[in-house]
């Protein structure tokens, strides 16, 4: 064959394979409401996958229906502040919480005070820009084994709704993104500790806390698959945790979803959304051949409350999310983006575009943002 054609072939090739450079191939909506209204919105936007917070079989059911109609896969998630759910199934009996020290029950009770907008620069669960920062909800310990039986029972009655695509975790970290200061945790640790005598404390405390989260995270990912499976499970790591920020690539998940941009001021740079990127994406299969690297970007549109990116300062931040290398990316919230008309635009420009020429899906045909006037 002339080496002409085989050159024009070769790039033929390139532009029709989902994942080739500067495309993206999957968007997935955290949020929430009525199936009859998100489902058709986020399809015309171009999303590919819905999870929802909600466990309603019946809910789920209908959410599975109309995402099958739009071509949409939904996911239901768990996560470690589920007290509502433990108090119906665990009734009378106390859920065992994580434990912080005094700094940071301290830091706490700052962060409940403080009633200003943005809470004088709290990243709720983010990196913290200054000083100590906790999450304000309290978060099962999972060093307890009765937790890791609540959660398989959920993922047990999960699974049950026929079509759903899966499992997603959120919230599953620590309260103080460090550690968890129960009795529990602490005599644990301190098992653990005598093992890897080496150590010096805090070190040995930071690589406890990060192997037994890895640990819950990817047992629970297993039993998901035991149960079902076909069943897919994704992610997103949330809260930080700070000895390792970027560890999901740990997580033997089938979709791993990594904070690139936050929400909050100061937003990140876009040199460091992309090379979180890089890491996110380059790395995804650095201790797993499942996980799929997803980049989380951060959306508000509530500006009485939130900072609100601009479509300008959006675009770029999808942008910069290409230039390393990502193609997929995780919005919070799905909502924020379907209901303002600026920003549904940058999603369904970048996410659409391949679909109006041949009625593909995003992603199996999506055309380059280059082409796209970014
Ligand atoms: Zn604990």
């Amino acid at each position: 064959m002339p080496r002409w054609i085989m050159l024009c072939l070769s790039l033929l090739l390139a532009e029709a394979t989902p994942g080739a450079e500067g495309q993206f191939v999957q968007l997935t909506g955290w949020g929430g409401g009525k199936p009859e209204e998100i489902v058709p919105q986020a399809a015309e936007v171009g999303f590919d996958e819905i999870i929802v917070w909600n466990h309603d079989p019946q809910y789920l059911g209908r959410l599975v229906a109309l995402g099958r109609k739009h071509k949409i896969g939904i996911y239901s998630a768990i996560h470690l502040g589920d007290l509502k759910d433990w108090k119906k199934r665990r009734p009378g009996v106390n859920p065992p919480l994580q434990e912080m020290n005094a700094e940071e029950n301290a830091a706490l009770e700052r962060i409940r005070a403080d009633k200003t907008k943005g809470k004088s620069g709290y990243q709720y669960g983010g990196e913290p820009v200054h000083g100590i920062e906790v999450l304000e909800a309290p978060l099962l310990c999972f060093h307890h084994p009765e937790v890791r039986s609540f959660f398989e029972e959920q993922i047990r009655d999960l699974l049950r709704v026929p079509g759903l695509r899966g499992i997603a975790m959120d919230y599953f970290g620590y309260q103080n993104y460090r550690c968890c200061r129960c009795p529990t945790s602490l005599k644990a640790f301190e098992t653990w500790h005598r093992q890897h005598a080496d150590l010096p404390r805090d070190k040995a405390l930071d690589r406890f806390s990060l192997e037994t989260l890895v640990d819950f995270v990817n047992s629970l990912a297993r039993y998901t698959r035991s149960v079902a499976a076909e069943a897919k499970v994704t992610c997103h790591v949330y809260p930080v945790f700070l000895p390792e920020p970027l560890y999901g690539n740990r997580l033997d998940v089938d979709f791993c979803g990594q904070t690139a941009a936050w929400y909050f001021d100061p937003l990140w740079s876009y040199e460091k959304i992309q090379s979180y990127t890089r890491v996110i994406r380059g790395e995804e299969k650095k201790y797993f051949s499942r996980p799929e690297g997803v980049a989380m970007i951060g959306v508000y549109t509530r500006p009485a409350l939130y900072p609100v990116k601009s479509p300008e300062r959006l675009t770029k931040e999808l942008q910069a999310i290409l230039d390393g290398q990502g193609d997929r990316v995780q919005v919070c919230s799905l909502n924020d983006v379907l209901k303002d008309p600026a920003t549904r635009d940058v999603f369904r420009r970048l996410f659409r575009r391949g679909e109006a020429a041949n009625g593909a899906r995003a992603g199996e045909a999506a055309i380059n943002p280059a082409k796209a006037g970014l």
